[in-house]
């Protein structure tokens, strides 16, 4: 059986304080949780985060990084760099990044590449827009993105990868969808691993559902055949939101 896994996306949000107040006060709350918990923090919190969750059950990741190993790319982040601090995980293609800093399929696939390589865990977001659900393209939208994001990679390394179906509609929203709907999109993208991978790594790998998750509808999603866990913006910056989605399941 899979593991649950709970993943918080601060996004542009919390400083060093806070970060290291909100780890030390959901620690306590969710510390006899089987779930595995990871906050994405900001740069800045990283070290302050890791510092803090040190010997707790959170696990600590980056919410980008650079797929070159090095070089002249002003305000840009390794994965080594990331390594080097202990980091484990790193959100790779979040539809914020897709849509406000150019990222591509082609270069999320080069991110993929560099994070394993430096033995990273990526959590690797794909997600169609209302209009591609409204004509009827969402699961070959999300099929393809998903073809592409593994492109090239080593079919051992895939089970290592984290996969978020995050529909762009329902981020920040508040609109959620179904847990019907999304099983659904879910179950889809693991056929499509199957097809490249072979159906022990499609039965093996996490997928999380993504868009609006909160304590209301958090079970009921994470209850599916096929959602293995959340990766949560907004509810992820409230240690009582957040600490009931990870205790729901
Ligand atoms: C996200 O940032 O990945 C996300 C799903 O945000 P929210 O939970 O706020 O919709």
């Amino acid at each position: 059986m899979r593991r649950k896994v709970i993943a918080g996306n601060w996004k542009m949000n919390m400083l060093p304080n806070e970060a290291m107040a909100f780890i030390e006060n959901i620690v306590p709350v969710i510390k006899n949780t089987k779930n595995e918990v990871i906050l994405c923090v900001p740069y800045t919190d990283l070290f302050y985060s890791l510092l803090t969750a040190q010997d707790t059950n959170i696990k600590i990741g980056a919410q980008n990084m650079h797929w070159e190993e090095s070089g002249a790319y002003t305000g840009e982040v390794s994965a080594k760099m990331l390594k080097s601090i202990n980091v484990e995980y790193v959100i790779i293609g979040h539809s914020e990044r897709r849509q406000y800093f150019a990222e591509t399929d082609e270069t999320v696939n080069l991110k993929i590449k560099t994070a394993i390589k430096n033995e990273l865990k990526p959590i690797v977001c794909v997600g169609e827009t209302l209009e591609q659900r409204e004509s009827g393209k969402a699961e070959e939208i999300i099929t393809t993105q998903t073809k592409l994001a593994l492109e090239g990679i080593d079919k051992n390394d895939v089970s290592k990868i984290l996969l978020a179906y995050e529909p762009i509609w329902a981020i920040g929203t508040g609109k959620t969808a179904t847990s019907e709907d999304a099983n659904n999109s879910i179950k889809a993208i693991r056929k499509k691993v199957s097809e490249l991978c072979g159906e022990q790594i499609a039965n093996e790998i996490i997928i999380l559902y993504g868009g609006s998750v909160k304590p209301e509808n958090a079970k009921e999603l994470f209850s599916t055949s096929d959602i293995d866990g959340g990766l949560v913006g907004g509810a992820s910056l409230k240690v009582e939101d957040f600490s009931k989605i990870i205790l729901s399941v």
